[in-house]
């Protein structure tokens, strides 16, 4: 619902890319080519074939020495270097060069902003470089990021630096849930891992979500959206959600008062039904009273001060938007000028 940015962790990230993930295509490149101008005969003897790279070779003494922690690493009981090695001899050159582009242009996509982007297969070994050694082990492996950027980097560092980033307490995508705790912190794929790996990564297509927003049953879960669609890095979504409120029944209904990518990011988030749960109208309903006692016991306020003391909690206090779009509804609202 909020607009949100990433630079501070977009810098973690590129390094990464550009020390770990461009040059292990680089070196697989180096290899299949070769394999195919027969200079390498297979089958291959060495498992750590990279190390017979020209890139690996030439490069510095910190470079290889995080190359050769990272392909040495045993992840459920498989090295990287094992895929390496089942990449060179099972793929030609002209697919993983094909991977390679997909890898750049769906990331050139996501950078500019664009999440419409098709679902293409990749093989599993590819799949599994990329969430399973990446995402789920070197993001968060303290050699690793003491080598790319000199101290330790991790999700929690990752949700520290979003949410100072954007000054902000609750939820981005839902503004339901505050995502302060530990336990309520998720990094959050838009465009889920599982269906599109090659931009586990990227920077714009991570974000620091509630628990409900990241469970299949409540929230997004690894579904595909349905597109055209907008994420919170593209723009303000909350703009576009109106509120109406029904006392009898005690619901509120979020409605779209935007496009079709707007109407397919609150169903993607399942945020139609979200709010019209009976909590969301207590919470809303327990904040707009205290709200005008609170007001009240201080003086005569006028409308213009109410809206500036819910926007002035917003973002740091959940259901912002529903409170303020609901509030104008209530009796006492209309005694005020
Ligand atoms: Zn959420």
């Amino acid at each position: 619902m909020w607009k949100v940015e990433n630079s501070t962790n977009t810098q973690y990230l590129i390094k990464f890319e550009s020390e770990i993930i461009l040059p292990f295509f680089n070196m697989i490149s180096d290899v299949v080519i070769e394999i195919e101008q027969g200079e390498i005969i297979l089958p291959l003897e060495k498992t750590d074939i990279w190390k017979y790279t020209e890139h690996f070779r030439k490069a510095s003494v910190d470079q290889k020495n995080l190359f050769t922690y990272i392909m040495q690493k045993t992840v459920s009981g498989e090295k990287l270097q094992d895929l390496f090695y089942s990449i060179v001899v099972t793929f030609d050159s002209s697919y993983v060069e094909q991977i390679y582009l997909l890898y750049k242009q769906q990331n050139k996509e996501i950078l500019d902003g664009n999440y419409d982007i098709p679902q293409i297969q990749v093989d599993d070994i590819f799949k599994s470089i990329f969430v399973i050694y990446y995402y789920n082990t070197f993001f968060a492996d303290d050699y690793v990021w003491m080598t790319l950027a000199g101290e330790t980097y991790n999700r929690k560092e990752f949700h520290r630096n979003f949410k100072l980033e954007n000054k902000m307490a609750v939820c981005p995508y839902c503004d339901v849930d505050t995502a302060v705790a530990g336990s309520n912190n998720n990094v959050e794929h838009f465009l889920p891992k599982s269906k599109y790996p090659l931009i586990a990564m990227n920077p714009l297509n991570l974000l620091s979500s509630c628990y409900a927003c990241n469970k299949a049953d409540e929230g997004k879960g690894d579904r595909i959206p349905e597109v055209p669609i907008v994420s919170p890095y593209n723009e303000n979504i909350g703009d576009f959600a109106k509120f109406e409120v029904d006392f009898l029944s005690k619901k509120i209904t979020l409605i779209n008062s935007g496009r079709q990518e707007h109407h397919n990011y609150f169903k993607f988030l399942q945020l139609y039904s979200r709010y019209s749960d009976r909590m969301v109208f207590e919470s809303v309903d327990h904040e707009a009273n205290s709200l005008f006692e609170t007001l009240t016991n201080s003086g005569s306020p006028t409308l213009k001060e109410i809206d500036l003391y819910i926007q002035r909690r917003e973002k740091m206090n959940n259901l912002s938007l529903a409170l303020r779009s609901i509030i104008s509804n209530y009796p006492m609202y209309k005694t005020f000028k």
